[in-house]
């Protein structure tokens, strides 16, 4: 197969803006590329594919970013700035996909969606979020009921967002697990990783480890910088450690150090990369119970799952994670969650959706 993928239209490959389809890109690449197909990505200048993709071949575009719907009112219009990067990477993924099967499009946005309804050539989608935007909801609807086939969720709970799809595609995520060294270290810290942004609900995360007296390590890319500090304010001084954002083999070397990890969604997380990043290397993983994290967590087993917004409740499970074996937390994402298992995944659906052209 001919693949063309289109990246995210905010932030460049590599930036963390772009959270975890950054990832989800790059591992989904390099399985595909393992089972023998031919991909080519479309992306941000700047962008960089992870050193181990070096065959796929990366077209970059430059242009103005799309701001990101979860920062949005739910109500908002579509608003593409001049310049759009995002036309610019579809113009691009439009005249490579010439001599292509099928175009993959990874952005969360309203454009590449409506162009569905006007192309001849299969292009399929990768929802990469819940409902964020009503008129990307609605457009999906529409773009569903002619072709139905050409959606895929990473979760069921994410696909619940969407009940008009009666029965979604879901392909789970994968990672490349040569990536993560598994690590027995029981006696560690504590960790959170993600985008610092209000949706994933990092104050609940501080105030537990605040409550065991400890100072919560966080990785990741701070988007919202007034968030930030406005947690900061609210618990004593270093409370916080702030670790910065960090490349994979950098961010597991460190994980893979922590005895638990926290997770703490506010929105419907539509999967929940940085929980299996961390069950990759050993690190059992304490998450409410909301979006994907419900799927990927085995409660007792690979962690807990805790009733959401229950800091309480979150903090007696944490006092009991050392019951978990660490060894079992690596074992499930070898068995559920690796880059080969994700792709074969997403080509048995691009088969279904190239079917529907023919
Ligand atoms: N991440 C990273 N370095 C860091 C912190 C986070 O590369 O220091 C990446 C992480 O690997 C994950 C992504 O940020 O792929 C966050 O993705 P997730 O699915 O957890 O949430 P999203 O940001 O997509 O909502």
């Amino acid at each position: 197969m001919r693949i063309v993928l289109i990246s995210t239209p905010i932030g460049f490959l590599g930036s963390g803006k772009g959270g975890g389809v950054e990832l989800t890109l790059n591992s989904l690449v390099s399985g595909l590329i393992s089972l023998g197909h031919f991909v080519e990505v479309v992306a941000p200048k700047n962008s960089r594919l992870h050193e181990s993709n070096v065959n796929a071949k990366l077209h970059v575009v430059e242009g103005e970013d799309q701001i990101s719907w979860q920062h949005q009112n739910y109500n908002s219009p579509v608003s593409i700035p001049d310049n759009s990067l995002l036309a610019g990477m579809l113009e691009k993924g439009l005249d490579i996909a010439k001599h292509a099967d099928v175009l993959l499009n990874m952005s969360y946005d309203w454009l590449p969606i409506w162009m569905t309804l006007n192309l001849d050539i299969p292009i399929a989608h990768i929802i990469s979020m819940g409902s964020e935007s009503l008129v990307i909801s609605n457009l999906i609807s529409k773009v569903y009921a002619k072709y139905p086939n050409n959606f895929a969720f990473h979760s069921k709970m994410q696909a619940n967002d969407y009940p008009f799809i009666k029965k979604p595609t879901i392909i789970g995520n994968g990672f490349n697990l040569d990536n993560y060294i598994f690590q027995d270290s029981d006696k560690g810290p504590l960790a959170w990783v993600g985008r610092i942004a209000p949706e994933k609900g990092l104050e609940d995360a501080v105030y537990v480890a605040n409550q065991l007296g400890e100072k919560l390590k966080v990785w990741g890319f701070i988007e919202d910088k007034m968030y930030a500090s406005k947690i900061e304010k609210s618990f004593p001084q270093g409370a916080i450690d702030w670790m910065g954002f960090l490349s994979t083999d950098e961010l597991q070397k460190e994980l893979g150090k922590c005895r638990g990890l926290l997770n703490t969604p506010k929105w419907n997380e539509a999967y929940g990369n940085v929980i299996v990043e961390a069950l990759a290397c050993g690190v059992p993983v304490v998450a409410y119970k909301r979006g994907g994290p419900s799927e990927i967590i085995k409660h007792g087993q690979t962690g807990y799952l805790v009733d959401p917004d229950d800091k309480k409740n979150m903090l007696s499970y944490v006092e009991i994670l050392e019951k978990i074996k660490r060894q079992k937390c690596r074992e499930w994402v070898e068995k559920n969650a690796s880059a080969d298992i994700f792709a074969n995944k997403v080509v048995n659906w691009l088969n279904k959706v190239m079917h529907e052209y023919k």
